[in-house]
């Protein structure tokens, strides 16, 4: 009957151990990079969808009982998720703050760009990218600090799995490190193009891989420009012979198109988040894509 017992405890804590932790990620890039360390370890879910504008994102009843059931909660940090702080105040959580194990926020160890651009409010809540861009996933030796910060915060909640976290993480950086020279060489003959983007979207991505961006068609993130703007930012273009235009999938299509077409520019749509199209699955795929259709949509620069 002990015998019994004891074989009863040892099963439900061996299967109890074995549960995969929930998490919640408000990006699909952070989910695909707590997958690669976390492995089978983890069940996560996103909260904002690939191919909607980051910062305006609506969370579900169903993802906020999500939330409330998780172990971790991770995100990009700063002002890029203005609608997150409403989601925490609704389920009155108190585990989601700074220095708790069951929160990250993996801006913490990143090189920042643009941190000290004078930004304007427009309104209360917008996303500015006040505190610096926020969009540093884009480049993809950022991979490298962000997965270390997954496998300290896996490891404070499961620490018995050090080494499947470390060999999963170990294995995702020796792909990234190959994949990363076969980028380079694709872009070198694009090197120091100059760009124009729609949101500050790319800024890390084009510091990585040598395109200058050298404006953009919102000035302020997040507030849709004038048409004063946008006439100068066209005879700009044309005098100094800017030659793509680099949108998000979520920008407002008819005026990429106005400045495209007035410009002469040939516009092209990458993607900032993973599963944004289905090329685009994992954090290295979401690479391949954009250099993919970056080097078909540029001119080698003269
Ligand atoms: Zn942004």
């Amino acid at each position: 009957m002990l015998y019994a017992l004891a074989f009863f405890l040892l099963w439900t804590a061996a299967a109890w151990g074995a549960e995969p932790l929930p998490i919640v990620t408000t990006s699909t890039d952070l989910k695909a990079l707590v997958e690669v360390v976390g492995g089978e370890r983890v069940r996560v879910e996103s909260l904002a969808p690939p191919l909607q504008d980051p910062h305006a994102v609506e969370v579900k009843p169903g993802q906020l009982a999500k939330l409330k059931a998780a172990a971790l909660l991770l995100r990009i940090g700063l002002d890029h998720e203005p609608w997150l702080g409403r989601a925490l105040r609704t389920i009155g959580d108190s585990r989601f703050t700074r220095e708790s194990p069951h929160y990250l926020d993996t801006s913490k160890r990143i090189q920042l760009l643009q941190s000290e651009t004078p930004r304007v409010r427009a309104d209360k809540g917008a996303h500015i990218h006040g505190f610096g861009n926020t969009h540093y996933w884009l480049d993809p030796e950022n991979g490298r600090p962000i997965t270390a910060a997954i496998l300290g915060a896996l490891l404070r909640l499961a620490p018995a799995d050090r080494p499947y976290f470390e060999a999963n993480r170990k294995r995702f950086l020796d792909r990234l490190d190959g994949r990363l020279r076969g980028w380079l060489r694709t872009m070198a003959p694009y090197k120091s193009t100059r760009v124009v983007a729609v949101h500050e979207t790319w800024p890390y991505f084009a510091q990585r891989f040598g395109l200058m961006i050298v404006a953009v068609m919102e000035p302020n993130p997040g507030v849709p420009p004038s048409p004063s703007y946008l006439a100068s930012l066209i005879q700009k273009m044309r005098d100094s012979g800017i030659r793509l235009l680099i949108a998000d999938p979520y920008s407002n299509a008819s005026a990429v198109r106005q400045v495209a077409t007035q410009s002469g520019a040939t516009a092209v749509t990458l993607i900032p988040s993973v599963g944004g199209d289905p090329a685009a699955s994992d954090y290295l795929s979401l690479f391949d894509f954009n250099i993919k259709r970056l080097s078909q949509a540029a001119r080698p620069a003269r």
